[in-house]
This record gives C-alpha cells, structure tokens and sequence, in this order.
C-alpha cells in the first residue's frame, strides 16, 4: 500500500527558544470577543460566543524576524486581526472553564487576516464565512510559547502596528468570554485535542491593508510577530 501521491505535510508552528515543533491539528476562531470590536461590527452585548474555524493548513508561521503573507486572490479589502492564540495540549471534552488552564499547552500571537468584502457578501446572503476566513495564508502565527515560561494569560497588553501607525490596541483581559470560558463553550461542541489552536478574537481597530505594508505586533507576555504583505502569488 502506498499514497498514490507524497502526503500533505503537517502543519506546525516552531516552540519558542527551541528546536521543537508545536504539531496543528485545527484552527478554532472566536468571533467578536472584544465588546469595541463587536460594536464596529454593528454589535452590541455579551451574546454567546461563536465560533468558525480554518483549514490547518491555512497556517502561516512566522517565527522570528519578518514573515510574508502574499495578497490573497479575489478581495479588495484585506483585513488584520490580531488576536491572543491558545494552543491546546490535552484531550478533553465538556471541560470546566474553572479545569481548562490545565488543557493549555501555551499560547502564540496570531492574526485573522479576513477578505472582508468576501466575508460581508457572505454573512448578507447567509453563506458560511470560509471563503473570508479560511483562505491560503490567512492564519499568520508566531512561534508557540508553553505555559510553563508565560504563566496562565489573563491580561496583557494586545497591539498590533501597520507602517508604524498604532491601529489596534487593547488588553486581553477585555475578552468578553475569557480564554477558560472560550475552551468550555468550545470543548461543548468538539472534542479538543492536542494540536488544536484557539484565535481568540480581535479587538477594535481592524482595517484594511494592501501589499508592502509591514504589520507588527505582540501580546505581552506571550510574543511578537512581524508579517510583511507581499505581492499576489504568481502561477
Ligand atoms: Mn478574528
């Protein structure tokens, strides 16, 4: 028996300060978790989180120095999202939001990037939102810090620069369901198993952005990440 063609590889993101290698399994989104973002969106209030998920390998890593994240086909308005990343480490389901720090393996920076005219057509027609959220490229990471050296994340600093202009910039523990409330509404619906990434959404200040454009950003505590975007991919 053989694959009739070389197996895709497996998505993964480097561990921070080391060789080792975070495997990804899936990407979980949360959607509107930041009550200034919402209401930019057109939203108000605490509803119950929801969530929408990328293919793994939507991936894009960026471990240290810059990143390119090549302008993807078909939009004319690329948005950043910036967003806390939890990267899970434990087999779980129906978990506790008071148990769930005990199923992160640690955590990344990571940016949503969304077509969002794609997404808007989308959500008007009801359509589901992949052809927005889970293209090539769109989940841009940073190397993956474990619990051990970041500590359960709860607040912190959450920023993000274009061309050195501040356009978003908040604090994590502004998360409208927290990371632990994230994993027990999620860990409801799927099973979560190691490898699985959590984007724990955005706060205020999405905008658009065009090639050559340099994104740069960080989570206190967490990490930094740098992505340059760079010219469509030619055939
Ligand atoms: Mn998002």
């Amino acid at each position: 028996m053989a694959y009739v063609f070389p197996a895709p590889p497996q998505a993964v993101v480097p561990v921070a300060g080391s060789t080792d290698l975070f495997p990804v399994h899936r990407i979980y989104c949360v959607g509107r978790n930041y009550e200034e973002h919402a209401k930019e969106m057109g939203f108000t209030g605490r509803e119950p989180p929801f969530f929408f998920a990328k293919p793994a390998d939507a991936l894009l890593p960026v471990p240290e120095g810059t990143g390119e994240m090549p302008y993807p086909p078909g939009t004319q308005n690329l948005h950043h999202e910036m967003e806390l990343v939890v990267a899970i480490g434990r087999r779980g389901r129906n978990i506790a939001a008071a148990d769930a720090a005990a199923y992160i393996w640690g955590y990344a920076v990571g940016l949503d990037m969304t077509r969002r005219d794609l997404q808007g057509e989308a959500k008007k027609l009801g359509r589901p939102w992949e052809i927005g959220k889970g293209f090539d490229f769109s989940a841009p990471v940073s190397s993956v810090k474990s619990i051990e050296k970041t500590g359960e994340i709860t607040r912190g600093r959450i920023w993000l620069k274009v061309n050195g202009t501040m356009r978003q910039d908040s604090d994590v523990s502004k998360l409208i369901w927290s990371v632990n409330e994230t994993i027990e509404h999620l860990s409801k619906y799927f099973e979560l198993v190691p490898g699985d990434l959590i984007f724990t959404g955005t706060p205020e200040g999405v905008a658009a952005v065009l090639p050559g454009d340099v994104l740069e950003g960080a989570v206190e505590g967490v990490g930094t990440l740098r992505l340059k975007i760079a010219p469509p991919a030619q055939d």
